[in-house]
């Protein structure tokens, strides 16, 4: 069992839980390396490293970047990275600022197929407002009925062909990358399992000309061991990364209790021949968090 966790979020983006009761829970399921990966939005971390320290914890800190890549949303992870660090921090606010009216378009598209007072209903969801997202609205969604869980939200609405979704373009690929390693972090593909899933989603030709293009930006690592991605996506993730030359890493994009693909922590092993991104790391991540 890995008792590192390099990806999760609390209520800076579309988190259940505050940085502190992420770092709380976390300690409890016998984590010992902790990154909190909030979308876009680093406000969170000062008060999850300040809980980290006090539990004796490693903290590393991280964000996950939305991209648009061709017909593609996709993540990037960043760890390691300096919050001030200004291209970063200029970055993100760029990449929150258009929430706002994407959420407002997303409450009209639902309102036009029947559900009405969305816009409020997910603003009461979102612990930050500038970080309004679908998670939210799914939240509400299923508060008044409409879907039974988050994850039976996303294959009736708010994704591509269905109900409340509207297009959206983030970060560009090259951007993410060049904030996170300006600041001295890693750059990491983010569960790319998910990317390659449904109709929209890309083949694997498309898979291998995103892994070019990513390390060719100087991206570094892709999750190998993610929440949403099955044992045969582990293996397969761990072949790409050594055709790519790439280090591996793993996190449970935890979201909530009773909410995510899994809880924190725990998370099984690599496949053999992983080389663990923390190899890269300069200094062992318990003299950072000092
Ligand atoms: P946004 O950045 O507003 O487009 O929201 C994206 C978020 O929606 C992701 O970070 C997930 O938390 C959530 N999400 C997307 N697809 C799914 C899914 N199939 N099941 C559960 N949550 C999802
Ligand atoms: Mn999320
Ligand atoms: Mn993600
Ligand atoms: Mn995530």
């Amino acid at each position: 069992m890995l008792d590192y966790d390099l990806h999760c979020h609390s209520r800076i983006s579309d988190g259940t839980l505050t940085p502190t009761e992420v770092v709380e829970r976390a300690a409890e399921r016998g984590v010992k390396v902790l990154a909190l990966t909030d979308h876009d939005d680093m406000e969170g971390l000062d008060e999850a490293r300040a809980a980290a320290v006090r539990l004796g914890m490693s903290f590393i800190s991280g964000v996950e970047i939305s991209v648009s890549w061709r017909t593609h949303t996709l993540h990037i992870v960043g760890l390691g990275i300096d919050p001030a660090y200004p291209p970063l921090a200029e970055g993100l606010r760029s990449v929150r600022s258009g929430r706002g009216e994407r959420a407002r378009k997303m409450a009209d598209e639902l309102a036009k197929a029947g559900i009405g007072g969305v816009l409020q209903g997910a603003y009461h969801f979102a612990g930050n407002p500038n970080m309004i997202g679908r998670t939210h609205f799914a939240r509400y969604l299923v508060e008044t009925g409409h879907c039974k869980d988050v994850k039976s939200v996303f294959n009736r609405y708010l994704v591509k062909g269905k109900p409340g979704y509207v297009p959206h373009q983030w970060a560009v690929l090259q951007d993410a990358i060049a904030w996170i390693r300006g600041s001295g972090g890693v750059a990491v593909l983010a569960h790319p399992g998910r990317y390659m899933c449904g109709r929209a989603g890309m083949g694997k030709k498309t898979m291998r000309e995103l892994l070019a293009e990513f390390v060719e930006a100087g991206g570094q690592a892709v999750e190998v061991v993610t929440g949403s991605h099955t044992p045969e996506q582990y293996a397969e993730f761990a072949r790409y990364a050594e055709e790519f030359n790439l280090l591996c890493s793993c996190g449970s994009d935890f979201h909530g209790p009773g909410e995510s693909w899994r809880d924190m922590g725990r998370l099984p092993d690599f496949p053999l021949g992983c080389r663990p991104v923390w190899e890269s790391w300069e200094h062992p991540p318990v003299l950072k968090a000092a």
